[in-house]
Protein backbone atom coordinates (compact mmCIF):
# COMPACT_ATOMS: atom_id res chain seq x y z
CA UNK A 1 0.00 0.00 0.00
CA UNK A 2 1.54 3.21 -1.07
CA UNK A 3 0.44 7.06 -0.96
CA UNK A 4 -0.01 8.06 -4.63
CA UNK A 5 1.82 11.37 -4.79
CA UNK A 6 3.42 12.57 -1.80
CA UNK A 7 5.67 15.25 -1.54
CA UNK A 8 9.04 15.35 -1.10
CA UNK A 9 10.31 18.61 0.01
CA UNK A 10 14.18 19.26 -0.84
CA UNK A 11 15.71 22.71 1.11
CA UNK A 12 18.27 23.70 -1.17
CA UNK A 13 18.10 27.54 0.64
CA UNK A 14 17.21 29.43 3.25
CA UNK A 15 13.29 29.85 3.14
CA UNK A 16 14.17 33.78 2.68
CA UNK A 17 13.94 33.17 -0.73
CA UNK A 18 10.77 31.76 -0.56
CA UNK A 19 9.37 35.50 0.80
CA UNK A 20 11.10 36.89 -2.12
CA UNK A 21 9.54 35.30 -4.20
CA UNK A 22 6.28 35.84 -3.78
CA UNK A 23 3.75 37.00 -7.26
CA UNK A 24 0.44 36.91 -7.34
CA UNK A 25 -1.58 37.06 -10.39
CA UNK A 26 -4.98 36.23 -11.53
CA UNK A 27 -4.32 32.97 -14.01
CA UNK A 28 -7.84 31.80 -13.73
CA UNK A 29 -8.89 34.69 -15.32
CA UNK A 30 -6.79 34.38 -18.09
CA UNK A 31 -8.77 30.64 -18.67
CA UNK A 32 -11.84 30.38 -17.91
CA UNK A 33 -13.26 31.02 -21.16
CA UNK A 34 -12.23 27.94 -22.15
CA UNK A 35 -11.47 25.85 -19.27
CA UNK A 36 -14.68 26.01 -17.28
CA UNK A 37 -16.30 22.71 -17.92
CA UNK A 38 -16.88 19.25 -16.37
CA UNK A 39 -13.98 16.78 -18.12
CA UNK A 40 -15.69 13.46 -19.51
CA UNK A 41 -13.08 11.10 -18.76
CA UNK A 42 -13.02 10.43 -14.48
CA UNK A 43 -9.79 8.90 -15.04
CA UNK A 44 -7.28 11.06 -17.02
CA UNK A 45 -9.27 14.35 -17.37
CA UNK A 46 -10.07 15.53 -20.99
CA UNK A 47 -8.46 18.75 -21.78
CA UNK A 48 -9.52 20.21 -24.93
CA UNK A 49 -7.75 21.87 -27.00
CA UNK A 50 -8.58 25.31 -25.99
CA UNK A 51 -8.00 24.39 -22.53
CA UNK A 52 -5.10 22.75 -23.30
CA UNK A 53 -3.28 25.28 -25.09
CA UNK A 54 -4.24 27.99 -22.96
CA UNK A 55 -3.14 26.27 -19.71
CA UNK A 56 0.24 25.78 -21.76
CA UNK A 57 0.66 29.42 -21.74
CA UNK A 58 0.23 30.13 -18.03
CA UNK A 59 1.52 27.18 -16.41
CA UNK A 60 5.57 27.76 -16.28
CA UNK A 61 6.52 24.03 -17.19
CA UNK A 62 10.26 23.44 -17.88
CA UNK A 63 9.80 22.67 -21.46
CA UNK A 64 13.31 20.79 -21.60
CA UNK A 65 12.56 18.62 -18.91
CA UNK A 66 9.57 17.52 -20.31
CA UNK A 67 10.55 16.23 -23.19
CA UNK A 68 12.26 13.01 -21.72
CA UNK A 69 9.04 12.60 -20.08
CA UNK A 70 6.53 9.32 -20.43
CA UNK A 71 3.54 10.20 -22.86
CA UNK A 72 0.49 11.80 -21.39
CA UNK A 73 2.15 12.36 -17.96
CA UNK A 74 2.36 16.37 -18.80
CA UNK A 75 -1.14 16.34 -20.10
CA UNK A 76 -2.19 14.40 -16.84
CA UNK A 77 -0.57 17.72 -14.63
CA UNK A 78 -2.50 20.18 -16.93
CA UNK A 79 -5.70 17.80 -17.06
CA UNK A 80 -5.00 18.12 -12.92
CA UNK A 81 -5.08 21.58 -12.92
CA UNK A 82 -7.67 21.96 -15.30
CA UNK A 83 -10.08 19.93 -12.62
CA UNK A 84 -8.55 22.87 -10.27
CA UNK A 85 -10.90 25.04 -12.13
CA UNK A 86 -13.67 23.00 -13.72
CA UNK A 87 -15.43 21.15 -10.49
CA UNK A 88 -17.43 23.35 -8.20
CA UNK A 89 -16.06 23.75 -4.51
CA UNK A 90 -17.97 24.52 -1.58
CA UNK A 91 -17.20 24.98 1.86
CA UNK A 92 -18.45 21.92 4.29
CA UNK A 93 -21.00 23.66 6.75
CA UNK A 94 -19.02 24.20 9.86
CA UNK A 95 -16.04 23.84 7.93
CA UNK A 96 -15.33 20.02 9.50
CA UNK A 97 -14.46 17.37 8.33
CA UNK A 98 -16.82 14.44 8.19
CA UNK A 99 -19.10 16.34 9.76
CA UNK A 100 -16.56 16.74 12.53
CA UNK A 101 -14.91 19.49 14.17
CA UNK A 102 -12.38 19.52 17.51
CA UNK A 103 -14.05 23.27 18.10
CA UNK A 104 -16.42 26.00 17.30
CA UNK A 105 -13.70 27.11 14.17
CA UNK A 106 -14.41 23.92 12.65
CA UNK A 107 -11.60 21.41 11.60
CA UNK A 108 -9.50 23.12 8.91
CA UNK A 109 -7.47 25.84 10.06
CA UNK A 110 -8.89 29.42 9.35
CA UNK A 111 -5.73 29.99 7.42
CA UNK A 112 -6.94 27.85 4.55
CA UNK A 113 -9.94 30.04 4.08
CA UNK A 114 -7.50 32.73 3.99
CA UNK A 115 -6.05 30.80 0.71
CA UNK A 116 -9.62 29.82 -0.23
CA UNK A 117 -11.23 33.13 -0.25
CA UNK A 118 -8.38 35.58 -1.69
CA UNK A 119 -10.62 35.74 -5.14
CA UNK A 120 -14.34 36.02 -5.40
CA UNK A 121 -14.71 32.05 -6.19
CA UNK A 122 -13.39 29.43 -4.84
CA UNK A 123 -11.78 28.02 -7.87
CA UNK A 124 -10.28 30.87 -8.93
CA UNK A 125 -8.74 31.45 -5.11
CA UNK A 126 -7.28 27.27 -5.17
CA UNK A 127 -6.47 27.45 -8.84
CA UNK A 128 -4.75 30.87 -8.33
CA UNK A 129 -2.85 29.64 -5.25
CA UNK A 130 -1.21 26.52 -6.53
CA UNK A 131 0.14 28.29 -9.42
CA UNK A 132 1.02 31.45 -7.81
CA UNK A 133 3.37 28.71 -5.74
CA UNK A 134 5.32 27.91 -8.51
CA UNK A 135 8.17 28.89 -10.79
CA UNK A 136 8.67 26.17 -12.22
CA UNK A 137 7.07 22.76 -13.04
CA UNK A 138 9.88 20.48 -14.24
CA UNK A 139 9.60 16.46 -15.05
CA UNK A 140 12.27 14.20 -13.33
CA UNK A 141 13.20 10.82 -14.99
CA UNK A 142 13.35 8.27 -12.70
CA UNK A 143 16.35 7.79 -10.57
CA UNK A 144 18.08 6.32 -7.49
CA UNK A 145 16.32 8.58 -5.42
CA UNK A 146 13.18 9.23 -6.52
CA UNK A 147 12.76 5.45 -6.85
CA UNK A 148 12.02 5.22 -3.39
CA UNK A 149 8.93 7.57 -3.54
CA UNK A 150 8.35 6.68 -7.36
CA UNK A 151 4.79 7.31 -7.12
CA UNK A 152 5.43 10.85 -5.68
CA UNK A 153 5.53 14.09 -7.02
CA UNK A 154 8.39 16.25 -5.19
CA UNK A 155 8.93 20.24 -4.64
CA UNK A 156 12.61 21.40 -4.43
CA UNK A 157 13.21 24.61 -3.11
CA UNK A 158 16.25 26.05 -4.61
CA UNK A 159 17.48 29.91 -4.50
CA UNK A 160 14.54 31.91 -5.74
CA UNK A 161 13.09 29.29 -7.54
CA UNK A 162 10.32 27.65 -6.37
CA UNK A 163 9.96 24.24 -8.27
CA UNK A 164 7.30 21.58 -8.40
CA UNK A 165 9.08 18.12 -9.25
CA UNK A 166 6.60 15.96 -11.22
CA UNK A 167 7.68 12.26 -11.09
CA UNK A 168 6.16 8.98 -13.12
CA UNK A 169 4.03 8.21 -10.39
CA UNK A 170 2.47 11.32 -10.41
CA UNK A 171 0.16 9.59 -13.85
CA UNK A 172 -1.34 6.50 -12.16
CA UNK A 173 -0.31 5.95 -9.06
CA UNK A 174 1.51 3.00 -8.09
CA UNK A 175 -1.63 1.44 -6.21
CA UNK A 176 -5.01 -0.18 -8.36
CA UNK A 177 -6.47 0.07 -5.48
CA UNK A 178 -6.55 3.32 -4.79
CA UNK A 179 -8.17 4.31 -7.80
CA UNK A 180 -6.22 7.27 -8.96
CA UNK A 181 -8.02 10.26 -10.96
CA UNK A 182 -7.47 13.22 -11.90
CA UNK A 183 -9.14 14.57 -8.95
CA UNK A 184 -6.56 13.06 -6.63
CA UNK A 185 -3.35 14.54 -8.72
CA UNK A 186 -5.57 17.97 -7.91
CA UNK A 187 -5.14 17.21 -4.33
CA UNK A 188 -1.45 16.48 -4.95
CA UNK A 189 -1.11 19.89 -6.79
CA UNK A 190 -2.87 21.96 -3.75
CA UNK A 191 -0.59 19.68 -1.07
CA UNK A 192 2.26 20.95 -3.00
CA UNK A 193 1.36 24.16 -3.09
CA UNK A 194 0.85 24.10 0.40
CA UNK A 195 4.99 23.02 0.54
CA UNK A 196 5.22 26.61 -1.24
CA UNK A 197 4.38 28.40 2.09
CA UNK A 198 7.51 26.64 3.72
CA UNK A 199 5.76 23.92 5.74
CA UNK A 200 7.93 20.75 5.33
CA UNK A 201 7.13 16.84 6.99
CA UNK A 202 7.79 15.48 9.54
CA UNK A 203 8.60 11.88 10.44
CA UNK A 204 5.92 9.47 10.10
CA UNK A 205 5.43 6.70 12.88
CA UNK A 206 3.77 3.61 12.48
CA UNK A 207 0.01 4.10 11.12
CA UNK A 208 2.21 5.42 7.48
CA UNK A 209 3.20 1.75 7.48
CA UNK A 210 5.98 1.86 5.00
CA UNK A 211 6.25 5.13 5.57
CA UNK A 212 7.24 4.51 9.46
CA UNK A 213 10.55 7.07 9.90
CA UNK A 214 10.08 8.82 6.51
CA UNK A 215 9.68 12.50 6.47
CA UNK A 216 6.06 12.47 5.20
CA UNK A 217 3.93 13.48 7.19
CA UNK A 218 2.65 17.02 9.23
CA UNK A 219 2.00 17.37 12.99
CA UNK A 220 -1.47 18.85 12.42
CA UNK A 221 -4.11 19.95 10.03
CA UNK A 222 -1.82 23.21 8.99
CA UNK A 223 0.07 21.16 6.56
CA UNK A 224 -0.11 20.24 2.93
CA UNK A 225 -2.24 16.66 3.91
CA UNK A 226 -4.36 19.08 5.86
CA UNK A 227 -4.52 21.90 2.89
CA UNK A 228 -5.37 18.32 0.69
CA UNK A 229 -7.58 17.19 2.89
CA UNK A 230 -9.61 20.64 2.50
CA UNK A 231 -9.54 21.10 -0.95
CA UNK A 232 -10.96 17.41 -1.27
CA UNK A 233 -13.96 17.78 1.13
CA UNK A 234 -14.47 21.48 -0.85
CA UNK A 235 -14.90 19.55 -3.58
CA UNK A 236 -17.40 16.70 -2.22
CA UNK A 237 -19.49 19.75 -1.13
CA UNK A 238 -19.70 21.63 -4.21
CA UNK A 239 -19.37 18.64 -6.73
CA UNK A 240 -20.61 15.50 -4.77
CA UNK A 241 -24.31 16.84 -4.24
CA UNK A 242 -26.90 17.43 -6.04
CA UNK A 243 -27.67 21.32 -7.45
CA UNK A 244 -30.78 22.18 -8.28
CA UNK A 245 -32.41 19.04 -9.03
CA UNK A 246 -29.30 17.98 -11.09
CA UNK A 247 -27.56 15.03 -10.65
CA UNK A 248 -23.82 14.74 -8.80
CA UNK A 249 -21.18 16.27 -11.22
CA UNK A 250 -19.05 13.38 -9.23
CA UNK A 251 -19.75 9.61 -9.73
CA UNK A 252 -19.85 7.23 -6.75
CA UNK A 253 -16.40 5.89 -7.60
CA UNK A 254 -15.14 9.69 -7.29
CA UNK A 255 -16.79 10.26 -4.51
CA UNK A 256 -15.26 6.66 -2.48
CA UNK A 257 -11.92 7.72 -3.95
CA UNK A 258 -11.80 11.06 -2.69
CA UNK A 259 -13.16 10.46 0.77
CA UNK A 260 -10.48 7.44 0.59
CA UNK A 261 -7.72 9.70 -0.10
CA UNK A 262 -9.13 12.03 2.86
CA UNK A 263 -9.38 9.15 5.29
CA UNK A 264 -5.66 7.97 4.82
CA UNK A 265 -4.87 11.33 4.82
CA UNK A 266 -5.69 12.00 8.11
CA UNK A 267 -5.43 8.72 9.59
CA UNK A 268 -1.81 8.17 8.29
CA UNK A 269 -0.02 11.24 7.33
CA UNK A 270 -1.79 13.65 10.15
CA UNK A 271 -0.01 12.85 13.11
CA UNK A 272 -2.20 14.44 15.91
CA UNK A 273 -6.08 14.60 14.18
CA UNK A 274 -8.23 15.89 16.68
CA UNK A 275 -9.69 13.32 19.09
CA UNK A 276 -13.09 13.34 17.55
CA UNK A 277 -12.12 12.11 13.70
CA UNK A 278 -9.24 10.05 14.78
CA UNK A 279 -12.10 8.33 17.03
CA UNK A 280 -14.44 7.68 13.84
CA UNK A 281 -11.38 6.67 12.11
CA UNK A 282 -10.10 4.01 14.47
CA UNK A 283 -11.61 1.08 13.29
CA UNK A 284 -11.65 2.60 9.58
CA UNK A 285 -9.83 0.79 6.61
CA UNK A 286 -9.87 4.02 4.50
CA UNK A 287 -9.60 1.44 1.66
CA UNK A 288 -12.72 -0.34 2.56
CA UNK A 289 -15.08 2.73 2.82
CA UNK A 290 -17.57 3.26 0.01
CA UNK A 291 -19.51 5.85 -1.57
CA UNK A 292 -21.97 5.24 0.99
CA UNK A 293 -19.96 5.84 3.83
CA UNK A 294 -18.39 9.24 2.46
CA UNK A 295 -21.59 10.61 1.40
CA UNK A 296 -23.53 9.42 4.85
CA UNK A 297 -20.27 11.27 6.76
CA UNK A 298 -19.83 13.96 4.99
CA UNK A 299 -23.37 14.82 4.94
CA UNK A 300 -23.75 14.74 1.48
CA UNK A 301 -27.11 13.40 1.17
CA UNK A 302 -29.45 14.42 -1.86
ZN1 LIG B 1 4.30 16.75 1.09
Amino acid sequence: MKPSARLVVILLASTQALASACHIHDHYSDVIDVCGYYPADPIYGSLTPECRKRLMEVIEYNEDSWEDAPPGLQDAVTAAFQALIGYPLAKPPGNKVFSLAPADAGAFPLDFYRIFEEWPDLNQSIFNYVLNQFDTIKYEPPNELNEHFGAEATIAFSYNLRQMTIFDGFYEGPDPVFSYNNFIRAGSLVHEARHGDGITHEPCDERAEKYDGVFECDADFLGPHGLETAYLGFLLHGSGVSRFGEPRLLTESQIRSIGRAMCRNIKMFILNPFDEVAELLKDVDCDEIDAEWVIQHEGLLQ
